[in-house]
């Protein structure tokens, strides 16, 4: 070991190699897909690229060249004893949007967002496109969608509510349908900035 990144190489090594380990007891066989299933009952499927610990705020990265106090850096912090947490350890996925991809991190909390496997998917995704169809019948007769909280409510039960903001709807204002007077207000709010 003579250059510097050798050096921080050998103990990031240790460091990471550790890490390995301990994901390896905690999580012996990760799945190599997840799946996630959209509101309109779309299912994504995420592939699983590695299981990485998340340090903290102990960043070893470093912009073109190692200098000597990041590998004192590493390397005390490879000689010393760090107590691995189960919770900070992150899934890397990759999820596929057909035309685009998508990485992220997702923390093991995270993980009940997803499913092992595609028949348990399909089986939500069905319940939600059940809900999407059941809220869209409504919608098509005499139910209208608060502009706030998005909830369906009987257009004859809706209150009409002039919404003002200059720049967007101009002298007029927009009329809105919203299912009380406190969605009402706080839209009215938030247009207000
Ligand atoms: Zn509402």
């Amino acid at each position: 070991m003579r250059t510097n990144l050798e050096k921080y190489n050998y103990y990031l090594n240790i460091i990471e190699s550790k890490e390995h380990d301990f994901i390896n007891i905690e999580i012996p066989n990760p799945p190599k897909i997840l799946y996630k299933v959209s509101k309109d009952g779309t299912i994504i499927e995420c592939i699983v690229e590695k299981l990485q610990y998340f340090r903290n705020n102990n960043y070893f990265d470093y912009n073109k060249k190692v200098y000597k106090d990041l590998v004192k850096k590493v390397k005390d912090y490879s000689e010393t004893e760090h107590k691995l947490e189960r919770n900070n350890i992150r899934f890397n996925i990759v999820e596929d949007r057909g035309t685009y991809k998508v990485s992220s991190s997702i923390s093991l909390e995270m993980l009940d967002d997803y499913f092992l496997t595609k028949k348990c998917a399909e089986v939500v995704s069905e319940e939600y496109i059940k809900i999407v169809n059941e809220e869209n019948e409504k919608l098509n007769n005499d139910y209208v969608r608060c502009e706030r909280c998005r909830k369906l409510i009987l257009e004859s039960d809706a209150l009409n509510v002039k919404m003002i903001n200059f720049k967007m709807y101009g002298s007029k204002g927009c009329m809105m349908k919203f299912c009380s007077s406190e969605c009402a207000s706080h839209e009215q709010m938030s247009l207000e900035g």
